[in-house]
């Protein structure tokens, strides 16, 4: 072999390494099959980074753990080493740290306790006529309000404690507020005009509310104080809520907004003096006509007009839990009548969600019955979360008190 053959071997030999390392380098960094695995996760920001990254629904329970400290992740349903791709779901279980039982007593943790359904009517300003009101009543019985008046009841639910959660998470038992908070109910009858007065359309086709009827209050409260969460359930009768043209735009806004409505019967019937046909034609007919605008969407939660009848024992009860008309059946969860005080805890075993009790949104001195003397009482015996809706908090000494329950109960 010559020389110069020799040379020119080597000047190969050094063109076609590096060549091949190079080759190597890029085929390693595009990767035609790029899989990627599961980690162990440590926290739930951890499992917030993937949720962003590979489109994740991630299913958060909470538990108490004795070794794993708050925010860290006891289990996790997509395991380590697992291979993920996008849109899957995740199941985990986060932990709210050691269980304090003295903390939860100092606190007065008590998911046992009473809460009130708030039933008002109309929201509007006194007219010249208005006589013998108090406070901020606008009639001498008080099932109309001031728009102020509603103002200053909301701030005085929130400064006591109270956070809003839905007639209908509470009859299912999902009593979703912060640790150390209470919930309250609002409920609206009648579907008066000022439930929600609509005064036009914006540029969009989207109605503008105004600001003093009661849904406009409640939307700037809940941008004021987020954390109150306001919604409340409103009972319509057949003119929904009396402006025609809107009516549509009004019930889709009102659910597309977390607000509910259900039935108060077409023609705001008293139900004990009228005959079983009638009482069912009349609740058929608000579920239908709620069922042509917002299928599905409503509750089926009756706010019994008058209260009437005022025992389940009447003869006409059995057709507001199930009316049958026109040859459909319309099947009713939960009904409301007209009382004074709270109600007992979704948990407890008095627990009826066919007979709730009502406490009338009104001033009266701080006698019978009225906000002061109810929120007065209630601070004796009011819920209070634990901030986890899928534990029950209690004294041990409530524990015969206790319903059946699927959720994990804990005592101190
Ligand atoms: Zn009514």
């Amino acid at each position: 072999m010559s020389k110069k053959n020799i040379n020119r071997k080597i000047c190969l030999l050094f063109l076609l390494v590096p060549a091949i390392i190079i080759f190597i380098i890029i085929l390693n960094n595009i990767d035609f099959d790029k899989k990627v695995y599961m980690p162990k996760l440590g926290t739930i920001e951890e499992a917030n980074i993937l949720k962003e990254k590979y489109k994740m629904t991630i299913n958060t329970k909470y538990e108490y753990h004795d070794e794993i400290g708050k925010d860290g992740i006891i289990s996790q349903s997509i395991k380590e080493g697992e291979e993920i791709t996008d849109g899957l779901t995740l199941d985990i279980i986060v932990s709210l740290g050691k269980l304090d039982k003295d903390k939860l007593a100092s606190d007065n943790i008590n998911e046992l306790g009473k809460v009130p359904i708030m039933m008002y009517h109309g929201i509007r300003e006194r007219t010249s006529s208005s006589t013998g009101t108090i406070g901020g009543n606008v009639d001498k019985d008080g099932y109309n309000r001031t728009p102020d008046a509603f103002r200053e009841d909301l701030e005085f639910y929130y400064e006591k404690g109270y956070q809003m959660i839905r007639l209908d998470d509470y009859i299912n038992g999902i009593v979703d507020v912060d640790y150390g908070k209470s919930p309250i109910i609002l409920t609206f009858d009648d579907g008066n005009e000022d439930n929600i007065r609509v005064t036009g359309l914006d540029d969009n086709g989207n109605i503008i509310i105004d600001e003093n009827s009661a849904v406009g209050i409640l939307e700037s409260f809940k941008k004021k104080h987020p954390d109150s969460k306001a919604t409340a359930t409103f009972f319509v009768n057949g003119g929904i809520f009396n402006q025609t043209e809107y009516n549509e735009k009004i019930l889709h806004f009102l659910i597309d907004n977390g607000y509910d409505v259900g039935n108060h019967t077409q023609t705001h019937l008293d139900i004990k003096k009228s005959s079983g046909d009638r009482v069912q034609k009349e609740i058929a007919y608000v579920y239908d006509e709620l069922e042509k605008i917002i299928p599905g969407e409503y509750v089926n939660i009756i706010a019994l007009p008058f209260g009437s009848p005022y025992v389940k024992t009447h003869e006409n009860y059995k057709y507001v839990l199930e009316s049958n008309y026109n040859g459909k059946t319309y099947d009713t969860k939960a009904a409301l009548r007209v009382g004074w005080e709270p109600e007992v805890s979704p948990f407890d075993k008095e627990f009826d969600m066919t007979f709730l009790k009502r406490c009338r949104a009104y001033d009266n001195n701080g006698k019978e019955f009225d906000i002061e003397m109810v929120f007065k009482n209630l601070e004796k015996n009011k819920y209070i979360s634990d901030g986890n809706i899928d534990t029950i908090v209690i004294k041990e000494s409530d524990s015969e008190r206790l319903n059946s329950t699927d959720k994990k109960v804990i005592t101190y």
